[in-house]
């Protein structure tokens, strides 16, 4: 059964948001997909957007016919208001409150609302984001509750009912894999293992077994690990 409505994906080129992805498509009618441009240390995820995107088409057609615009917006401003080591060159370190310096500050409320204003203009009312309350980072704007908020906040200010959903919130790395190789076998396991990023660092580097990256940083481990993982309990 597919549902009609059209969906928005908050897509970044990583493992999450490209199961997030493969998800929406499994499941609506119509899907696009956004990514924010501001400034990152690492322009290598946005990067392998295009590729990613250009492969699940190429290599499942039942969904290439779903997949619609892609849109990039310009949030260079969020670099003006953060002082990160996304956006500057300061070593990844936790914080004395416990949460990575790669926080900027309730982002995701600013990416949901500029999500949720393009959508509108799309004529999609339901927005798909890989948000994460497992996630190690702990990021307060990535919590379920926050996202119901924002979900009954946007309808309310839109005056139409706008989804949030968040396909992996309550799921673990290894979980993620799990999910995608549900929705598209080993070829899509194998397509995000190749052509995702999630490494801090931005090194493609060698390709492991979970992926290309530097191995050391906090984003290539857990991605190692919860491949790792899968692996084990597949
Ligand atoms: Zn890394």
């Amino acid at each position: 059964m597919t549902d009609n409505r059209k969906a928005l994906v908050l897509f970044s080129g990583g493992q999450d948001s490209t199961t997030c992805l493969a998800w929406a498509l499994d499941r609506f009618a119509e899907v696009e997909t956004l990514a924010f441009d501001y400034g990152q240390r690492h322009r290598i995820e946005l990067a392998c957007r295009n590729t990613v995107r250009a492969e699940i088409a190429r290599q499942f057609p039942h969904w290439a016919g779903k997949l619609g615009a892609d849109h990039l917006l310009d949030l260079s401003l969020l670099g003006q208001i953060s002082d990160t080591a996304l956006t500057s060159e300061r070593a990844i370190e936790l914080q004395a409150n416990g949460l990575p310096n790669t926080f900027v500050p309730g982002r995701n409320l600013l990416f949901l609302t500029f999500a949720a204003t393009l959508a509108y203009r799309r004529g999609a009312s339901v927005l798909v984001g890989g948000m994460c309350e497992t996630d190690f980072s702990g990021y307060p704007d990535c919590r379920d509750n926050t996202m119901k908020a924002m979900q009954v906040a946007l309808s309310l200010g839109l005056d139409t009912p706008m989804t949030l959903d968040t396909p992996l919130m309550f799921i673990d790395k290894a979980a993620t894999w799990h999910l995608a190789e549900s929705l598209g076998g080993q070829a899509l396991v194998k397509l995000i293992v190749e052509e995702t990023h999630t490494c801090y660092l931005g090194e493609r580097g060698e390709l492991h077994e979970w992926g290309h990256g530097c191995g050391h940083c906090p984003a290539c481990a857990l991605r190692a690990k919860g491949f790792a993982q899968y692996k084990a309990s597949a």
